[in-house]
């Protein structure tokens, strides 16, 4: 399908909506298959990007696995067709009820984050008769140089079991009937673009790795998590994130038995760019100093420009001239936080015509409420309407 006959089906419908282009996707996946095929790395999708039903079918046609960090996340892999054998659960806060749902379901395993969670899940193991396998998240101190709303991998931030802890750890797990250790698992951030930091992750796995082989638990599963970062402001240009250099860096650091299988966990990097958010121009309000062009999307739609001052590439799609006006371009949410972008370059722009915000496929829907009630907003993707 070209760009004119997906405008043309923008206009035909109301807005604000994401629309999904499954080709685009389509190209990013192969491209990570060819890295990963080569490496045998193993991929577990992190649902927390974007757990659109139709984005999850194309994750499970690869054969990849879900890592996921609620029991809302578990039960919609399971219903996507996820194997349940490559489904994980991670996350610093697991309820008993969400333990039980996975522990019922057999999933692959639990990335346990902290001493008090072990101990639960070991408990409710017990009480099912079930052996939970348990991979460790490791906080390793790397600096991911990213958002400081996105970084997780450093000692001030709640996640993963510090290394102080680990003594106690190995001791439960020697001695809990209910708990059959995995692995290790590593996740220090998001949109992370400075790839020397995945060097510095791989160091720290190597410190780990031998750590836990010498007090003789063989972490069979080595998961260094995700986090790689696209350019957002090259959506066109830049469609596929940089697996190479980011599978190579991998490749070359981390020192690994051949028969320790490493699993890595993406979201954004996978779905960033098939998405976008559209809107229609409500108003042109000229102000003193700028212009706005108001928008019939809010953050309730797309919240990251308002929760991490993150960019979009916008544009108007109705009139593609000379970019050479500007606009603050904001929502109609109560907020003054409620803003797409400042100072946009956009061409001549008027009540009605159609604004794409780019690179929305991870962190948008997902993420998208009911504030203000505005309703949830509706999605549409390229294969439904292609005919
Ligand atoms: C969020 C998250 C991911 C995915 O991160 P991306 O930056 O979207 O690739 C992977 N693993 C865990 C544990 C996460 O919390």
């Amino acid at each position: 399908m070209t760009r004119a006959q997906q405008i043309a089906f923008f206009k035909s419908v109301d807005t604000p909506f994401y629309f999904y282009d499954l080709q685009k996707l389509r190209t990013v996946l192969d491209a990570l298959d060819r890295e990963i095929n080569q490496y045998k790395y193993h991929i577990h999708y992190a649902l927390k990007a974007n757990a659109n039903p139709v984005i999850l079918k194309e994750m499970v046609k690869r054969g990849y696995g879900a890592d996921c960090v609620s029991g809302g996340e578990v039960q919609a892999s399971l219903d996507a067709g996820f194997i349940p054998d490559q489904v994980v659960f991670a996350g610093v806060g697991k309820s008993d009820a969400e333990i039980n749902l996975a522990l019922n379901n057999n999933i692959s395993c639990f990335n346990a984050e902290s001493l008090q969670e072990l101990e639960v899940i070991n408990e409710l193991a017990a009480q099912k008769n079930k052996i939970a396998k348990i991979a460790l998240r490791l906080n390793p101190d790397v600096d991911a140089k990213t958002h400081r709303y996105i970084t997780t991998g450093l000692n001030e931030n709640k996640f993963g079991i510090n290394p102080g802890d680990l003594p106690q750890v190995i001791e439960l797990l020697n001695t809990a009937k209910n708990l059959e250790f995995h692995g290790l698992h590593f996740h220090i951030g998001s949109q992370i673009t400075d790839l020397s930091a995945f060097k510095h992750l791989c160091l720290k796995v190597n410190e780990f790795n031998n750590y836990f082989k010498e007090h003789q638990l063989y972490p069979k599963t080595i998961n260094v998590g995700g986090g790689l970062g696209i350019d957002y402001h090259n959506p066109e240009e830049k469609l596929i994130p940089d697996f190479i250099n980011f599978f190579r860096i991998f490749d070359r650091f981390l020192e690994l038995d051949p028969n320790q299988e490493v699993h890595f966990e993406p979201g954004r990097s996978l779905v960033a760019n098939c998405g976008e958010l559209i809107t229609r121009v409500l108003y042109i309000k000229p102000g003193l100093s700028k212009s706005f062009a108001v928008v019939d999307a809010g953050m309730n739609e797309l919240i990251r420009p308002a929760l991490y001052e993150a960019f979009h590439k916008i544009d108007n799609l109705s009139n593609p001239q000379n970019h050479d006006k500007k606009y603050d371009v904001v929502g109609p949410v109560c907020e003054t936080s409620d803003t797409f972008g400042k100072d946009v370059p956009l061409p001549e722009t008027r009540r009605g015509d159609l604004i794409t915000i780019q690179s929305a496929g991870a962190y948008g829907e997902v993420m998208a409420g009911n504030y203000n009630l505005r309703g949830i907003v509706k999605t549409y993707h390229s294969d439904e309407i292609n005919n």
